[in-house]
This record gives structure tokens, C-alpha cells and sequence, in this order.
């Protein structure tokens, strides 16, 4: 490596702001190129279905701006697609011909909208760039009808924003209950009815049979009945970018293969964010889609090249917004059916909370407007400590003050040892 090495971020997302960032707050001194396909620099992602959905607004879009960028020498190149890494010249070459010198490279390429084979057209939407969702807001008009295909986290935000712009919204997914899957089906009936107080129609527990595009809407089928809708949403999950991986031999499996610091099969390469499947020490290898795991792998990254080795081994922390309402999940990446499942304050009246139990030790949460529960969850799952699940579940119960006691035990334990 040359003695200032260049390292250079292959896609300008949250892992290429964090990364940038983590590198000059860890003294790195190198050269940082960040090289993105898209026409803008890095960018607020999940503002996308929320904020930037229900208006124009860039407050708090922008996550590296101009002068940052000038202050700490880091170079962001826009409507730079990057073709692969040409490890044995120490190269990153793009498709106008160009080519970068780089000692390390980051790849953080992301992932791309899953599409509907064949359906297409000014009708149809996808949400994963400021550009995608430019486009949709327009069609968020009081008088047209919109479809969300897919009753997941972004296909409920985009429902909500819909509303909240006075169109009329209907939600199809052949599960029964929205967000389920993902968060448990309590505080997923939960949601249900607070989209239905929203005004929010249901189409759930069918699949769709056929999708077509026509002059005056978009049909859709859902069992006996038809859905005819003035544009439909797409949300029916992500594909991890591995474009720019396997033209560079990286080895991949559901997204690039990554150690627990993120390194990839090539010595001078790592990954992260949703297009890595990292090597988590409590999970086992995983690919996850969440801003906050994308933003820590990035930081370990970072404290590894500037001469820290660091492992990401926190639990996967995520959020959504809907009308006023803020969800939370810790963990869940590792739920199991047979956990005890704690529910704490009044999930069905949108303040509560759930809580895993492994042997008696919480492993994940999920909570309704309820941050505070979430970080003492946090905490909880750090000490490993087995908990009183009808301490947990009795809502006077100061989360606070039981992580102390048990904080206070576990230190009295080790200092008898
Ligand atoms: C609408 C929406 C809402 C979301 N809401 C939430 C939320 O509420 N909470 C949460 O935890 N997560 C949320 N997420 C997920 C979150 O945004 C992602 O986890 C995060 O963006 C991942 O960061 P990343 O850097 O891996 O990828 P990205 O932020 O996707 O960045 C990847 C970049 O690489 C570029 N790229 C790809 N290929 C190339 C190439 N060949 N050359 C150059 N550039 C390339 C892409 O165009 C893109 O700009 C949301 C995602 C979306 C789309």
C-alpha cells in the first residue's frame, strides 16, 4: 500500500457517508473517493417513503454536504457507475472508460426495487431513489386511487403518506395481517387498525393472481374481486446489487459474503450494508436491510482501516414511522418459534411493547411508541441476564432501575468469582 493509500467507496449511500465520515473521525489520512451512479450525493434513504413522500422537502436530506466534504478532503463523484474492481492493477474501472486507483475498496452498491416481471409504465412506481419517489409524490393527488402491493414496512409508509396527501389507498398482500412477519401478529393487528382509522382499504390474506396495465388504471386481481387502481406501489422487497461483486469475482451467496469485519474474499475489498451478507458473531452470516446496521458496519469498517480492528456485533436496530406512530424491532433478526414472548403496556392501544425470552434472557423487542422500552431492551440483551418475565411484563415495573439490579448483581457475581 502506498504510504496515503486511496480508499474507494463503489456506491454513494449510507455506508459510503458513514464510512467517509468514521475514516476522518478515526484519523485516516488517506485519499476517500465515493463513486455513485446516481445523480446527487449520498442521501436521507429512508425520508424516501416518509418525509420526502408528503413533500419536497431536503431538510435533513443531504448526509455529506459540500463544505463537510471540501473540510475533511473527501471527493464524491456523482453519475459515476462503477463496472468492477480490477484487483490485480489496484484498479476501479467504470463504464464511461475511466479508471480510479484504489489500495481499498468499499463496496456498498445497495439493492434495487423488486419488480413485477412485465409490468411496467408512467403507472407503475417503485420507492428506492429521490428520484423514484419525486416521481410518485406528484401522483399522491386527493381523487386517485393508489395501489401498495406488499403490506411490509415500506408498503405501509407509503400508504400512509398516500393518505396523509388525501389520496385513496388500498393495500394488497396475500398475508392476512400487515407487517406480521416482521414484527409479530400483534402489534402487526395493531397497525392494521390504525391504517384502517386512516382510512386505509385492506385487500390482505389473498395473493394477487394478475397484474395489468391498462388506459384507465391498473387491475389487479386479488381472489373473486378486482382492484382497480389510478397507480400502483410496488413493495414487494428489494435484490441486493451484486452487479459490481461478481464482474469483480467477489464470492457471494444471498448478497456478498463478508467476514465479521467485513471483509470480502478479496484482501483489499470489504462490503457492507444491504448488499452484505456480514458474518455476525451472534446471528451467523446475515443480510440485512436497515440503515442502523449499514451506518455500524461502515463505522467498523472505517476503525478497522484506520488500525482498529472492529467487529459489529450489536443486535440489528430498525425503525419506521406512520402517521404519529413510531415501531421498533431489536434483534429480531433471531427470533425462534420457540421463545417466550412478554407483552408489556397496551400494544392493541399502539403504546406497547414485546419482548423475546431464550432461557429466560431476552434476546429481541419490538415496541409501538415506545423508544424507551426498546434501549433498556438493549441493554437487556447485553447483560444476557436471565429476567422475571412477569417483572417485564408488569408495566410499573422502572426498566431503568431492573437493568441496574441486574447490571448490579451480574458486576457483584464477578467481583465474588
Ligand atoms: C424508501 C425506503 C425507506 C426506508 N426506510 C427505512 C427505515 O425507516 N428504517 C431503516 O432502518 N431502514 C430503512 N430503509 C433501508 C435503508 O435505506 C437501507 O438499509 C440503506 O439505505 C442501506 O444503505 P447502503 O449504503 O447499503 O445502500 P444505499 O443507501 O441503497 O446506497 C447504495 C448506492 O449505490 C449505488 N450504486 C449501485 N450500483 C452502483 C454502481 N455500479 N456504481 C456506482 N454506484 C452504484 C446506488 O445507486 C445507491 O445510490 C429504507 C429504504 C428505502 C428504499
Amino acid at each position: 500500500m502506498t504510504a496515503r493509500p486511496t480508499l474507494v467507496v463503489v456506491g454513494a449511500g449510507h455506508v459510503a457517508a458513514a464510512a467517509a465520515r468514521g475514516l476522518r473521525r478515526r484519523g485516516f489520512d488517506g485519499r476517500v473517493i465515493v463513486l455513485g451512479d446516481e445523480p446527487t450525493g449520498p442521501y436521507q434513504r429512508p425520508m424516501l417513503s416518509k418525509e420526502r413522500l408528503t413533500s419536497a422537502t431536503e431538510d435533513g436530506l443531504w448526509l455529506l454536504d459540500a463544505p463537510w466534504c471540501a473540510a475533511n478532503d473527501v471527493e464524491v463523484r456523482t453519475d459515476s457507475r462503477v463496472e468492477r474492481i480490477a484487483a490485480d492493477t489496484g484498479e476501479v474501472l467504470l463504464f464511461d472508460g475511466s479508471a480510479v486507483r484504489a489500495d481499498l475498496v468499499l463496496v456498498a452498491t445497495g439493492g434495487q426495487a423488486r419488480q413485477l416481471p412485465g409490468v411496467g409504465g408512467a403507472r407503475v412506481h417503485h420507492v428506492r431513489t429521490l428520484a423514484d419517489t419525486d416521481r410518485l409524490r406528484e401522483r399522491l393527488q386527493p381523487g386517485r386511487r393508489i395501489g401498495v402491493l406488499g403490506g411490509g414496512f415500506l408498503g405501509t409508509e407509503v400508504a400512509a403518506a398516500a393518505r396523509s396527501r388525501g389520496a385513496d389507498v388500498v393495500v394488497v398482500d396475500r398475508d392476512p395481517v400487515l407487517l406480521s412477519r416482521v414484527l409479530g401478529a400483534d402489534i402487526g393487528a395493531a397497525v392494521m387498525g390504525l391504517h384502517r382509522d386512516n382510512g386505509v382499504e385492506l385487500a390482505l390474506g389473498q395473493p394477487v393472481q394478475d397484474v395489468r396495465v391498462g388506459p384507465d388504471g391498473v387491475h389487479l386481481s386479488v381472489g373473486a374481486t378486482t382492484e382497480v387502481v389510478d397507480d400502483l406501489v410496488v413493495c414487494i422487497g428489494i435484490e441486493p446489487d451484486m452487479a459490481v461483486a461478481l464482474r469483480s469475482g467477489l464470492r457471494v451467496s444471498n448478497g456478498i459474503d463478508v467476514d465479521a469485519q467485513g471483509r470480502t474474499s478479496l484482501p483489499t475489498v470489504f462490503a457492507a450494508g444491504d448488499v452484505a451478507a456480514h458474518d455476525h458473531p451472534r446471528y451467523g452470516r446475515v443480510r440485512v436491510e436497515h440503515v442502523d446496521v449499514a451506518q455500524q458496519q461502515a463505522a467498523a469498517i472505517a476503525a478497522t482501516i484506520a488500525g482498529r480492528p472492529t467487529t459489529f456485533d450489536g443486535p440489528h436496530w430498525f425503525w419506521t414511522d406512520q402517521y404519529d406512530v413510531n415501531l421498533q424491532g431489536l434483534g429480531l433478526s433471531d427470533i425462534r418459534p420457540s421463545d417466550v414472548v412478554v407483552t408489556r403496556g397496551d400494544v392493541a392501544g399502539l403504546d406497547g411493547s414485546l419482548f423475546w425470552l431464550r432461557h429466560g434472557v431476552v434476546v429481541a423487542a419490538a415496541a409501538i411508541d415506545r423508544g424507551e422500552d426498546v434501549m433498556a431492551a438493549r441493554e437487556l440483551i447485553d447483560l444476557a441476564a436471565p429476567v422475571d418475565p412477569e417483572q417485564l411484563r408488569d408495566d410499573t415495573t422502572d426498566l431503568d432501575e431492573l437493568v441496574e439490579t441486574l447490571a448490579d448483581a451480574m458486576y457483584d457475581e464477578e467481583v465474588v468469582v
